[in-house]
């Protein structure tokens, strides 16, 4: 089988500069890495056609011998193929080092943010409504006191891992591939601790209850979460702590239905006042209201006192109070109430009647041409 281009095998102009084959072949071998292609025959091949291609194209000597004589001019004088993984990344080791990661190992661990915390609050209607202060204990992780959150008992340290050498990572040869895992013996922290902390039992960390003040702003609605920065868990190696996320649950309230911003109250008025006409109290947030319920009011209908609602908490203003009335049906009437209401129902009919008669006579004088 002949041999593909080295130039088609990286993807580069045949004149392309050092920097342009070293750019095209980091590409490739990131693409075919046996890492991102685990068990893939034909990633392996390309992986390591790619890297033979680096392999001459980089060296001026062999990139001009092969430019004149093709693979012919290679042949057993200068290369003769990488036999495994191994030879590739140790022969490239300045592009695998910041590619994989690899170097990095070496550099120590990287500092890491510390966990987001989540704490559940319940919270009244009224605090919702008007905002509150209220202390909640968090238990969180912290650096141990006793050993300063090195896991090690007072007066000793933590040694270097002599299985890895400190990078908390080996990388082990499995036939063509390379693998990089965390080493058995520190658990890929680079360090072993021979007499633990009595504190922390090697931890280097314990858990604290702390007392944290939570500002419930005014309107907050269920399921509303408040971010306290920095009041997660500690950060690692030198990170930045995480965050604190309260999520509020609101209980219901006897006298208010929310809609957003705005309140919902119910009020009953018997059939004589809503027909009649009406002043009734209205409870609020605050003090109680004056509602004129005007006359023949029907069931159903809602009055709107503006901003009697709940505060917007993002943005200034107010929603509104909305009174729905329900208009009742009497029960249980005496004698003399029921009296008076066949009579009311009599002239009730009796204004029908009138009406009728009214139309039929309209309608009779248009057909006598009137
Ligand atoms: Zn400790
Ligand atoms: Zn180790």
């Amino acid at each position: 089988m002949a041999k593909a281009d080295y130039y088609e095998v990286l993807g580069v102009e045949r004149g392309a500069s050092d920097d342009e084959v070293k750019r095209a072949y980091r590409k490739k071998a990131f693409e075919f890495h046996p890492d991102r292609n685990p068990d893939d025959p034909e990633a392996e091949a390309r992986f390591k056609e790619a890297a033979e291609a680096y392999d001459v194209l980089r060296d001026p000597d062999k990139r001009a011998r092969y430019d004149r004589f093709g693979h012919e001019g290679l042949g057993g004088n200068g290369y003769h193929g990488f036999s495994n993984a191994d030879d590739i990344f140790s022969s490239f080791s300045d592009i695998f080092g910041d590619l994989f990661g690899f170097g990095a190992a070496s550099r120590g661990p990287r500092p890491t943010q510390g966990s987001d915390l989540r704490y559940n609050l319940r919270i009244s209607f009224r605090q919702a409504a008007k905002g509150d202060s209220v202390t909640i204990k968090v238990p969180r992780n912290v650096p141990c006191h006793e050993c300063n959150g090195s896991g090690a008992a007072p007066g000793t340290r933590p040694e270097t891992c002599r299985h890895c050498g400190g990078s908390g990572q080996i990388v082990q040869s499995q036939g063509f591939f390379r693998v990089a895992a965390p080493c058995p013996s520190c658990r890929g922290k680079g360090q072993v601790i021979a007499e633990p902390c009595p504190e922390c039992r090697g931890a280097g960390i314990v858990q604290q209850v702390r007392e944290l003040a939570v500002n419930i702003p005014a309107g907050v609605d269920n399921g509303s979460r408040l971010r306290l920065r920095g009041e997660g868990e500690p950060g690692i190696h030198g990170g930045p702590p995480g965050d604190l996320y309260v999520v509020l649950y609101v209980e219901e309230d006897k006298t208010f239905r929310r809609q957003g911003q705005d309140l919902v109250h119910t009020i009953q008025v018997d059939m004589v006042s809503a027909a009649l006409g009406t002043s009734v109290e209205i409870p609020t947030l605050d003090e109680p209201e004056k509602l004129t319920v005007p006359k023949g009011t029907q069931s159903g209908a809602v009055f709107r006192l503006r901003g009697l609602g709940l505060p917007f908490v993002n943005r200034g203003g107010m929603g509104d109070l909305l009174v729905e009335v329900v208009v009742t049906t009497p029960t249980g009437l005496s004698r003399r109430q029921e009296e008076l209401l066949r009579e009311f129902a009599e002239i009730e009919e009796g204004k029908v009647g009138k009406k009728m008669k009214n139309l039929f006579k309209k309608a009779v004088d248009k057909a006598m041409g009137g």
